[in-house]
């Protein structure tokens, strides 16, 4: 094998192990900039009593506007935040604008709208991460029995001694918290036991196309075990009336999906939520 050859090979081989690509390296440099360019926007998506027909919570989702690949999903970008470490700073600012965004709804007549935040393992681990909770309520004048934050069993990687001292530090201020993505983490059970959570979130995958009897059964047993936990619990990823029907004849009674709203920029949702009403009243 000629020297050339070699030295191709092994580029081949370190291309292949970091898989990194020229276009996620330009996408890299991009997200650096575009926190500063205001690049990022904050879409919501309703969460409705199933019964009273009417949103109870809104979900803060972050876009990126990218100047030429138009909206980009969280899918593509988190992780690459991630990555660069820059996802906690990200998390921050979502936080901050979806609180103060609230409170306007509040002040709009929306008076009991809870708003929900997504929050990364790593901000979440930030020593100072419940002092910058409540900086951003008190920036937003928002009550902090209006935020509850969402979590995933990604966090629940860190010291169990750590997870719970924060989390009742945020219970005690009003704050909730959530279980996202619940069922998806094999360790979802224990955290359920270990943690203080006031509502479990369950997957969309579980609810998603026709839904299979394994699924169904999945969903069921997750319903009725928050249901004996006194643990309040929301299902996402409903579509359609007969997946709302199926999981409200289990016993849950909030529900997150396309059927009532897809996720929207902050000035539209004051015509869907008022649609919202006005079709169930
Ligand atoms: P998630 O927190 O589980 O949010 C729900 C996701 O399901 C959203 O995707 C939403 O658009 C989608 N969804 C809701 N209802 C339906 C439905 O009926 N059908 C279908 N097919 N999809 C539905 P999205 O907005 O793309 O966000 C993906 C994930 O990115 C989120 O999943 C969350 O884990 C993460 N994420 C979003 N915003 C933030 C953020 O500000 N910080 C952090 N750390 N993570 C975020
Ligand atoms: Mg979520
Ligand atoms: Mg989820
Ligand atoms: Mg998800």
């Amino acid at each position: 094998r000629t020297k050339e050859e070699g030295r191709n090979h092994y580029q081949r081989y370190e291309q292949g192990m970091n898989e990194t690509t020229a276009d996620e390296l330009s996408l890299e440099t991009e997200l650096l900039k575009a926190i500063r360019r205001q690049e990022l926007e904050v879409y919501y998506q309703l969460q409705v009593d199933i019964d009273k027909r009417i949103p109870f919570g809104i979900e803060a989702l972050v876009r990126w506007n990218h100047p030429l690949k138009n909206v980009l999903s969280p899918a593509v970008f988190l992780p690459l935040a991630e990555e660069m470490g820059v996802i906690a700073e990200i998390d921050e600012w979502v936080l901050n604008e979806a609180c103060r965004q609230t409170k306007r709804w509040h002040r709009e007549g929306f008076g009991e709208l809870i708003v929900s935040v997504n929050v990364s393992k790593e901000f979440f681990k930030r020593p100072d991460f419940v002092s910058r909770v409540e900086q951003a309520l008190l920036r937003a004048e928002l009550d902090p029995s209006y935020l509850c934050l969402e979590i995933t069993e990604k966090t629940a990687i860190l010291q169990v001694d750590e997870i719970r001292a924060k989390l009742n530090q945020l219970k005690q201020k009003g704050v909730a918290v959530s279980l996202d993505d619940f069922g998806t983490g094999y360790s979802s059970l224990s955290q359920l036991r270990m943690f203080p959570i006031d509502t479990l979130k369950i997957d969309q995958s579980f609810v998603r196309g026709q839904g299979s009897p394994e699924n169904q059964a999945i969903v069921k047993l997750i319903i009725a075990m928050a249901n004996s936990l006194n643990v309040s619990v929301i299902c996402e990823g409903i579509e359609t009336e007969e997946q709302l029907s199926l999981i409200r004849n289990e016993g849950c009674y909030k529900a997150q999906g396309y059927l009532f709203s897809r996720p929207i920029p902050a000035d539209e949702c004051k015509g869907v939520m008022e649609r919202l009403i006005r079709s169930f009243t």
